[in-house]
């Protein structure tokens, strides 16, 4: 591991004051960033030490949500009462990750910006542009049964890895944030960039931005739910995900929020697969459609094809169980 400077801080503002500079990075459970610094795929010079800032918090909004404190942790949010009761979506999903350990150390704003699973990228001797701009993609012609699907470019093929922002991006969050310049609120849709020619820059934050909370609307009405389909029963990453929440009124989809992990360099989420669905009575044929207007533009990479009809079959799935036993 490179050397560093260290600094503890106990205020967002200190944090902030300290995390100006492009070679500076936050640590907060460290659970991720660790790793990449012992294989110096991170190399800060200087490391802020978030750990002990008192935004641990979660608690009701005015408007009815939730504010979530970004050193929360993934265990305390996931067993929260009002998470596991009015956001259950989001609760299954935490607790589809990780390990039971790991998520008593991984905070909210860590989860956000963990880093991709790309064997490559990890790899340090497998050129990779998101570690190094311009060093070319080794997925590309390589092995990619965990690569996305949806949303990539000629420069990267990477999939996001965390199942809490697929979620978060579901129930439609808020990520509230503070730096150099004051304080922000970015919707979680506007959050994370698509690879693009540039697959290194991987949100809308500026260096040295501080997540402070992440803000969830009022609870959304109807059935939530979150399937994780992957290669084992703990520490695997999702080859594909469904975050769902749907109701159904007089016989019909009143409301459709889906939200997909596995396929995407981002959460992925598809306003022409929700439309597919609205309005429509729940049937074969419209959940078929959901997953035509999901898929039109798939792209598989040899190794990773199959995601393509497994995530028409694991849509589907959600679908019926999201719409069963419904007052229609
Ligand atoms: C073996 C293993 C299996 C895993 N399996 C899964 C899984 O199945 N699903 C899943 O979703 N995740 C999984 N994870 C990832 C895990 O969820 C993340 O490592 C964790 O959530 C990161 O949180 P952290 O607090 O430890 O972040 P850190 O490692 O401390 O930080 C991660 C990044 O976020 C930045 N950061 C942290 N907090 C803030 C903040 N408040 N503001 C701005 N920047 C910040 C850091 O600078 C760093 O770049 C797994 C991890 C491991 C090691
Ligand atoms: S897919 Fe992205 S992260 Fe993986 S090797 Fe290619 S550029 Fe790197």
């Amino acid at each position: 591991m490179k050397s560093f400077d260290y600094a503890r801080v106990e205020t967002a503002e200190a944090a902030v004051a300290q995390g100006s500079g492009a070679a500076t990075k936050f640590i907060a459970g460290g659970t991720n960033l660790l790793d990449l610094m012992k294989l110096e795929i991170e190399t800060p010079a200087r490391l802020v030490d978030i750990s002990r800032l008192k935004l641990a918090d979660i608690g009701a909004t005015e408007a009815g949500g939730l504010s979530i404190g970004a050193l929360a942790l993934n265990s305390d949010l996931a067993e929260h009462p009002r998470i596991r009761s009015h956001y259950p979506v989001l609760s299954r999903a935490l607790l589809a990750g990780a390990s039971a350990q790991l998520r008593n150390k991984a905070t909210t704003g860590g989860n956000l910006l963990q880093r991709t699973r790309c064997n490559y990228f990890y790899d340090t001797a497998s050129p990779c542009n998101k570690r190094e701009p311009g060093a070319g993609c080794s997925a590309l012609g390589g092995f990619t049964r965990n690569h996305a699907v949806l949303g990539t470019s000629d420069r990267c093929i990477a999939a996001h890895p965390s199942d809490m922002a697929v979620a978060l991006r579901a129930l439609d969050a808020t990520i509230i944030t503070l730096g150099a310049g004051g304080g922000r609120r970015i919707a979680i849709g506007d959050f994370y960039r698509l690879p693009g020619d540039t697959p290194h820059i991987e949100t809308v934050l500026e260096p040295g931005e501080l997540i402070t909370h992440i803000e969830l609307p009022p609870p959304p009405k109807g059935k939530q739910l979150y399937r994780k389909v992957r290669d084992r029963a703990s520490y695997a990453f999702a080859l594909v995900s469904v975050a769902g929440i749907v109701s159904v009124e007089g016989g019909r989809i009143a409301s459709a929020a889906l939200a997909f992990g596995g396929l995407g360099p981002l959460p992925w989420r598809d306003s022409r697969a929700e439309a597919a669905l609205t309005g429509k009575t729940p049937s074969a044929d419209a959940f078929e459609a959901a997953a035509d207007a999901l898929l039109a533009d798939a792209k598989g990479h040899g190794g990773n094809d199959f995601k393509i009809p497994l995530a028409r079959r694991t849509l589907i799935a959600c679908l019926r169980e999201l719409t069963s036993g419904v007052a229609r």
